[in-house]
């Protein structure tokens, strides 16, 4: 090899170096987070799914929020195959799509069970921990979503209406149990899934009273965590809560906001987020 050719070897290996290192700062810094093109796609199967985005979100919640644990939590609804054009719906295929992506980013699965352990300072929070929940108790959590939990070996939450447990498209009191025996978690939903804001105060001890006395009785354990009808609520719910919850759940997301065991903060999940990092930008 001359020198002449060696300089320009030198070169062109100089050239592919900057690319690549051009590339994975890019991935690193989360410029190509929002990238669907070719350099986004790239990143994404070498890299799996850029996180980086909520891992910022969970430092601003350990500045604003440190009493409470760091955990990213999401808002399913229903998980059919049909009714692909409902925002509230989420295909089977596309959940079990969102569970293979989250555990390739490192997520370990948690739910109210484990935040309570940890709580209780039982047991560690890991550094990226997901508490998947499903709200209102749709039939068809039992029929699609709970078989891809089992398939998968991750755990969910629930939050039923316990007003509502065997109606038509809803979960039975059977189908509950089975799914309590298998590492499922049971929470509360209230009694008649109607905005607790605005709420007379009896009423609203009513709602969170009665259906953790009815969820209790026909699970035999028990039940601790709530999420708020709409996600709402006001200064009266928030003053009740504690005497009947460890622990509540919004149905938002808003980085900005303390939060408290009474206000912790989920993802809504919705039809069109087809890719996890899709549901960061939820609010
Ligand atoms: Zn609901």
């Amino acid at each position: 090899m001359s020198l002449k050719e060696f300089k320009s070897e030198i070169v062109v290996t100089g050239i592919i170096c900057l690319c690549a290192g051009l590339f994975s700062m890019a991935h690193y810094m989360g410029w190509l987070e929002q990238d669907y093109s070719l350099l986004g796609n790239l990143a994404r199967n070498l890299y799996g799914p850029s996180v980086r985005q909520e891992m910022n979100r969970l430092q601003a919640v350990k500045e604003i929020s440190p009493d409470i644990p760091r955990i990213t939590a999401l808002c399913y609804h229903e998980v059919r195959p049909d009714r692909k054009r409902d925002p509230l719906n989420v295909s089977p295929e596309l959940f079990r799509r969102h569970i293979r992506e989250f555990k390739k980013a490192g997520y370990t699965f948690i739910d109210v069970d484990d935040l309570r352990q940890c709580l209780a300072g039982k047991a560690s929070l890991p550094e990226k921990a997901l508490l998947i929940s499903f709200d209102d108790g749709y039939a068809d959590n039992y029929n699609y979503a709970y078989p891809i939990l089992l398939d998968e070996k991750v755990s969910g939450t629930f939050f039923v209406v316990s007003s509502t447990v065997g109606n038509v498209n809803r979960m039975t009191a059977d189908e509950l149990r089975e799914m309590q025996a298998n590492g499922m978690a049971i929470g509360s939903h209230t009694v008649n899934h109607e905005s607790l804001a605005g709420m007379a105060d009896t009423e609203i001890e009513f709602e969170m009273r009665r259906s953790r006395e009815a969820l209790e009785k026909l699970l035999g354990r028990p039940v601790y965590a709530l999420a708020y009808p709409e996600g709402k609520v006001d200064k009266a719910v928030l003053d009740k809560v504690g005497k009947y919850y460890e622990m509540a759940f919004l149905a938002s997301v808003a980085p900005e906001k303390k939060q408290t065991l009474y206000t912790l903060q989920r993802y809504g999940v919705f039809s069109w987020n087809d890719r996890i990092e899709s549901i960061f930008r939820n609010r």
